[in-house]
Order: structure tokens, then sequence, then C-alpha cells
């Protein structure tokens, strides 16, 4: 019995930590699958910007470039043969070619701590626009004929998502770089743009955290259910057993113990009995013309009084005593610790109290007497069985002797006594 509940709290707790894992699993992965899927919305905008800028550069570029006034602080292109013009009224207008306004369209996102771009190629005009290590393995790729290239790029202030797509030479490109002997189609540089991640850090933390507490709750509702589960079929496991133990254990018509219970309770008792020197005594109870009984007033009343009997016996013993039924109209009663004279004393007063009391309750005219065979396990006793026989023959002995009598048998090493 104790090796299942081993077994059953292994399984429950197999259980838990298939669910724990089970669920962790779950949540690790749903967790991922967040971060994921946020890297790819942030990709889709990087896309979109890039987008944006080369849309903006592809119209100043089919436009020749754009005229700004010059007002201070407005520089001439210094990579231009003839940036400058002399309007009509007198005012200077400065050419902003579409890579001199992409540079200074990301000086002005550059201060825009969240995002940023930049325009760059492995050859720049300017020294500025030189690419860096991302950048520059970036165009590289671009050559060998990637389309783009992401990456994420951890620091201090909580990292960047960086994207680069390619810039093609086209017919406007050549206004400024045909000296340099680009050629339509080629890829001579590239758009990189950076957005901070700090915030979206944070928020992927704090959904972490959500996460976590949410797996942690469902995970610890779902082994209080499995604990509850399992404790309920304990319960009724452990019941069940009980039941099963009482039934395998216990006569079904008397209610006390059966041949085979009262059986072990005597090998125990004579266990002790050879280990400690404990005297035990044994009572074989047999009821007189019990045929008769069934006889005169039917089976069944004869059934009531096996029940009286038993109940009788059993509401007059010490707890440390047993009885069973050995069988038919035949019971056991084990005395642990009874001398020859307490035994004698025992045997008496059950034999007086069935006298008096049994086969009342039954409402039988004639009164039901039983006959006692005693007997004290011996030294020479070599098992039960020599009791038991014993026993029997003190039992034969007191029938002969007339019946509702006590006698009893006491083995090689004590004298004989009868009642
Ligand atoms: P004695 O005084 O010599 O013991 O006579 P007895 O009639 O009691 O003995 P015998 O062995 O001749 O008969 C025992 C009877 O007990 C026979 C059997 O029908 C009856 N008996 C055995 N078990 C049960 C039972 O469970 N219920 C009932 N009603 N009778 C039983
Ligand atoms: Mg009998
Ligand atoms: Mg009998």
């Amino acid at each position: 019995m104790l090796n299942d509940k081993n077994i059953l709290k292994r399984y429950l707790l197999f259980v838990c930590l298939v669910v724990g894992l089970c669920m962790a699993g779950l949540f690790l992965a749903l967790a991922l699958r967040n971060k994921i899927l946020l890297q790819d919305q942030l990709i889709v905008q990087a896309r979109a910007n890039f987008r944006n800028i080369v849309l903006t550069r592809q119209w100043i570029a089919q436009h020749g470039g754009v005229y700004v006034f010059k007002r201070p602080g407005v520089e001439s292109n210094p990579y231009l043969e003839h940036p400058d013009l002399l309007a009509d009224d007198g005012r200077v207008l400065t050419l902003k070619n579409p890579a001199l306004m992409t540079r200074e369209i990301s000086e002005l996102a550059g201060n825009d701590d969240l995002f940023a771009f930049r325009i760059t190629s492995l050859n720049p005009l300017n020294p500025d626009n030189a690419p860096d290590s991302f950048e520059s393995q970036s165009l590289q790729s671009f050559k060998a004929g990637k389309k783009e290239a992401f990456l994420v790029e951890d620091d201090v202030n909580g990292g960047r998502l960086r994207y680069m797509a390619p810039l093609m030479v086209d017919k406007s490109c050549l206004v400024c770089h045909g000296k340099q002997g680009y050629a339509v189609g080629q890829v001579r540089g590239g758009i990189s743009v950076s957005f901070k991640l700090d915030e979206i850090n944070k928020s992927l933390h704090h959904n972490y955290f959500v996460i976590v507490a949410l797996g942690v709750v469902t995970v610890g509702v779902l082994l209080l259910i499995l604990w509850l589960f399992f404790r309920n079929m304990q319960q009724r496991l452990d019941k069940t057993q009980a039941l099963l133990k009482r039934m395998a254990t216990t006569d079904a018509l008397t209610n006390v113990a059966n041949r085979a219970s009262i059986m072990t309770r005597l090998t125990e008792g004579f266990a002790r009995h050879r280990r400690k020197l404990v005297s035990l005594g044994c009572l074989m109870i047999d009821v007189d013309f019990f045929k008769s009984v069934n006889d005169n007033f039917g089976h069944q009343k004869g059934d009531t009084v096996l029940q009286e009997l038993a109940s009788l016996v059993s509401d007059s013993l010490r707890p440390y005593d047993s009885f069973g039924r050995y069988g038919g109209e035949e019971f056991l009663l084990v005395l642990d610790g009874a001398d020859a004279d307490s035994l004698a004393f025992v045997a008496e007063r059950v034999r007086a109290m069935i006298e008096e009391k049994l086969g009342k309750q039954s409402d039988l005219s004639v009164p039901v007497t039983v006959s006692i065979g005693a007997t004290l396990a011996t030294s020479a006793d070599q098992s039960i069985d020599d009791i038991i026989l014993r026993a029997d023959l003190a039992l034969y002995e007191a029938k002969d002797q007339g019946r509702n009598r006590v006698v009893l048998l006491l083995g090689e090493d004590s004298d004989d006594s009868a009642d």
C-alpha cells in the first residue's frame, strides 16, 4: 500500500514536471515569437523609411537637383563644379544634389535619437560619407547580389537595429558621379537606416515579465488542480484499499476476523511467544448442538445466533485479544500474555456469558451454549498447528464431558487440568 502511495507520488511529481516544462517551453516560445515579430516589424518599418528616402532622391535627381537660397549657414556643395546661381533679384541660389540632400536630412534625423539614416558608398566623394564596418560589409554583399542587410547592435544605450539596402546607379547619378566611372545599374552605394531599440527592449522586457507572470500563475493553477485531483484519487484509493483489506480480513456473516485473519493473529502471537517467551493462550469455541438450532429454528435464525455470539464475545474482550471465526459455528480466541489461570478465567467467563445471553436477541426459546477447548503455547510447539490441535483435543474433551464447559489442556511442560 505504501508502495502504491509512492508510485502515485512519483507519478504526480512526473506529471507536474512534464506540465511545468511544457508550460515553460510554451511561454518561452511565445516570448521568442514575440521578439521575432517585433524585429520583423522594425525591418518592415526600416524598408518603408528607406523607400521614402529613395523616392525623394529620385524626385530630386529627376530634376537635376534643387536650388535653395544661400542664406548664412547654407554652404555650397564643394563636390559640384558650379553649384551657385545668381538670381534676378541678386540673391544667390545653391544646388543641392540627391547625395547632399540625403546627408543633410540624415543630419536632421540624427538629432532625433530614435531614428537615423545615412548614405554611403565604398568610394564616397565626401570622406564624411565613408561606411562603417556594418555598412561596408553590407555594400560588399550588395555587390554579390544581396538585396538588403540588417543587424541588431547591442550597446549600453539599449542597442540599435540597423538596416541597409543598395542604391542603384541611374542616369541622374551620372551628373555628379559620371567622372568616377559609374555605370547605370551598378551598385555604388547604399542607405543605412537605424532605430534605437531601448524603448522597444523596455516593452519587450515588460512583455517578458507579463508572460512569465502569466506562465507562473497558469502553471501554479494547473499544478494545484492536478494536486487536488491526485489527492482526491489518493483518498478514494485509500478508502477502497481499506475496504478491500476489511473485506479480505473480515467474516462477512459475523463481522469479526475471518479464518485467515485470526490465524495470522495466532501466528504473530506465536512468534512473540517464541521470541520473548511471552505466554500465549488459545480458546477454541464451538456452539453446542448447533445443527439442531438450524433444524428447529431455521438456517436464518442459526445465522443470527452466530452473529449474536460474535458480537457478545467481541464486546467482552480486551483490545489486545483477537477473536475470529475459525469456520462454521467454531470460533477462535487468541489471548496474548495469558497464563493458565487467566486463560481458564476468561474461558469460563465467556462460556458463562454465552450461556446467560446467547439466543435472547434471536428470540430462541431454548438456551444456546458453547463448549470451549483451551490451551497455552509451549516451548515444544513447532507451529500454530500444534496449538490448534491441542485446543481441538480440549474441545472434544469438553464435548465428551457433556458440553457447555471449558477444558484446559496444557502442553508437554505443563500439568493438564480441567474446568
Ligand atoms: P456439537 O455440539 O457436537 O458441536 O454439535 P453441532 O450440531 O453443533 O455440530 P455439527 O458439526 O454436527 O453441526 C454444525 C452445524 O453448523 C452444521 C452446519 O449446518 C451448521 N453451520 C455451519 N456454518 C453455518 C452457518 O454459517 N450458518 C448456519 N445457520 N449454520 C451453520
Ligand atoms: Mg463444530
Ligand atoms: Mg457444534
